[in-house]
């Protein structure tokens, strides 16, 4: 991917490159369509002025055919012929031939028609006074009598032109007179104003005879021109450029010329250059748009990929950051866990130490609760022995039946306490509140009874409730409770536990009451702290309210304490209450039950 600054160099430099393309094929085609422009105009000019010259040409050599006809006409004329008689003094037929004359100058529109005798004299003439058509007069009549068409051009000083043929007029072989036709050009010059171009006539020596400026005429064309630059005409009082069509009259020798304007070209030419330029600027222009759009996109495009570049970069790089943080918290998870799991080893240490503690404490009482039936198993054994040597037989088997049912008591007591000792499951379901009570106070009565209490009651609703817990763990709940209360009742008379439940909704309430002492208010937040007790050296050492608080708790629980208003402690213990018909146990090994009261 190219840089901004090499994108922008690169199109720097095909702008110059385009730039100097552009100027080259500019100026050819600027200059070719002026050439051709040029070309086109000046042969447009041309063959319109060309049109005019052969127009112009017809016109005037059908005027002069037609009088350059009509003399050699008139003169093989019997009534012409006749016209050139003297009487016999010698005078001439003036009046005839001068009816004649004019009738023939009627008829033709010729400027004049005139009659001589072969000596010069004039016999009559159709016009006027004949003074000033005396010039090239006797050429006229030489050539005629010579048996040729005589023609001269002539002019006098008030600029008055005029073209004349003569013929001679023979009778009996001898040329008895001649005929001369005067023609003027009236006509043809008053056509020829109605051209804008100039249109004039030169004979052979470059005079203008004819022309439709009245000041061009009897001017030579020389003088007519400027001097060094021969396209420039002297029209409307300055020179101006023309471009002279010539067309050569053969027989008169004369020259007909036809001014062609040449502004049109320089028109063309200009229009010309000015459509190629622009049409050359517009290309160049959109040109440079095309090149500066494509620019623009490939800058864009160029700062489009940065972009998404740079966006990449930023994620690979937050994904790299990320991926480590995450590193770091799955092994602080891990650390965590192990933690957790040692704390959780620690915990169950900690609720097994309980457990034992409470074990501790019940020893004694535990082991007078074996020694009783033992000592009691002993007299029976004994009676029976002497029952047996009287032959009481029925005596005997009576004796050996409540043998028989202090061992099944023992036995019960004996499974309770492996179960109770045993590490307790991690699993919670739902169990039977009932059984737990009565497995736990199998445990606690024999303590209770040592200790004096007077009693230890279970309310009814208790069996027929379940709720969600751990049967072993719920079991040292109960065991720990009433052994407190056993220890704050330690000396008292009438002393009694209650332990009651009672469902509320999907929740099950059960209390384990005590009519001892109570505890202080100002202990009360602090007997769930850990190592908090205030049993002497060797009496207690303080976990065990939090474990229960625990194990409540790892149930989805709570439980509280408070003092009865009659006295003595309350513990309150909230659990979720189950359906009775779930399988109990909940991965935990079950109490057999026992009876409710010491
Ligand atoms: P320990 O029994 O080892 O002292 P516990 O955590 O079981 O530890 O009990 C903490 C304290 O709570 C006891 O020391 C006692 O002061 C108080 N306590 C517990 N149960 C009762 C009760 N039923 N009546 C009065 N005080 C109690």
């Amino acid at each position: 991917m190219q840089s901004r600054v090499a994108i922008e160099k690169h199109f720097r430099l095909t702008r110059i490159a385009l730039f100097v393309v552009w100027a080259v094929l500019s100026t050819i085609v600027v200059a070719w369509s002026v050439s051709a422009a040029k070309q086109r105009a000046l042969s447009d000019v041309m063959q319109k002025a060309g049109e005019t010259l052969s127009v112009q040409t017809e016109i005037l050599s059908g005027v002069l055919d037609k009088y350059r006809l009509l003399p050699p006409l008139l003169s093989q004329q019997s009534s012409i012929r006749a016209l050139f008689v003297r009487d016999a003094e010698g005078n001439a037929q003036a009046v005839d031939a001068r009816r004649t004359a004019e009738a023939i100058a009627g008829m033709s529109a010729a400027r004049d028609v005139a009659f001589f005798f072969p000596d010069g004299e004039l016999l009559a003439n159709a016009r006027g006074p004949f003074a000033e058509r005396e010039e090239g007069l006797p050429r006229l009549i030489a050539v005629a009598l010579q048996g040729r068409l005589g023609r001269a051009a002539l002019s006098n000083s008030d600029g008055e032109r005029t073209y004349a043929f003569s013929s001679g007029v023979r009778r009996e072989g001898k040329f008895v007179g001649v005929v001369i036709v005067y023609v003027d050009f009236y006509r043809v010059e008053a056509a020829w104003a109605l051209s804008a171009r100039r249109i004039f006539v030169t004979d052979p020596s470059d005079t203008v005879f004819l022309a439709n400026d009245a000041d061009w005429r009897l001017n030579r064309i020389s003088g007519l021109r400027q001097a060094g630059s021969p396209d420039h005409y002297l029209i409307d009082g300055r020179y101006q450029e023309r471009i002279d069509l010539v067309r050569r009259l053969p027989v008169l020798e004369w020259d007909l010329h036809v001014l062609a304007d040449p502004a049109p070209v320089g028109a063309a030419r200009l229009n010309a250059a000015a459509i190629a330029s622009l049409a050359a600027l517009l290309l160049g222009v959109i040109a440079l748009v095309v090149l500066r759009r494509n620019e623009d996109a490939l800058i864009r495009a160029r700062s489009d990929r940065a972009t998404a570049l740079r966006l990449e970069r930023v994620v690979r790089d937050r994904t790299r950051a990320l991926s480590v943080t995450n590193q770091s918290l799955s092994q602080e998870v891990e650390v965590r866990r192990e933690a957790e799991d040692r704390l959780r080893k620690t915990q169950d240490e900690l609720v097994q130490t309980a457990k034992l503690a409470a074990l501790g404490q019940m020893s004694t009482a535990l082991s007078h609760e074996y020694n009783q039936p033992l000592a009691a198993i002993r007299s029976y054994a004994d009676n029976a022995i002497r029952f047996l040597e009287r032959g009481a037989t029925s005596e005997v088997s009576g004796n050996l039946v409540r043998i028989n049912g202090l061992v099944d008591r023992m036995a019960e007591l004996s499974r309770t306490l492996l179960s109770f000792s045993r590490k307790p499951g991690a699993t919670i379901g739902p169990v039977p509140l009932g059984t737990i009570v009565d497995e736990a106070l199998l445990l606690a009565r024999p303590r209770a009874r040592a200790a004096g209490i007077a009693s230890i009651t279970v309310g009814e609703a208790v069996s027929g409730l379940h709720v969600i817990g751990g049967r072993i763990r719920l079991g040292q709940v109960f065991v720990n409770l009433v052994n407190n209360a056993i220890d704050a009742l330690s000396g008292q008379t009438d002393a009694r536990i209650g332990i009651d439940a009672r469902r509320q909704g999907d929740r099950v309430v059960v209390t384990v009451v005590d009519n001892g002492p109570g505890i202080k208010p100002e202990l009360l937040p602090k007997v769930f702290e850990p190592f908090f007790t205030t049993k002497g050296v060797g009496d207690g050492i303080g976990i065990g309210l939090s474990i229960v608080d625990n194990i409540i708790r790892d149930f989805g629980g709570t439980i509280m304490v408070t003092n009865q208003a009659e006295g003595g402690a309350c513990f309150t213990i909230i659990l979720q209450a189950a359906e009775p018909g779930h399988a109990d146990g909940a991965g935990e090994s079950a109490l057999r039950s026992e009876g409710a009261t010491v």
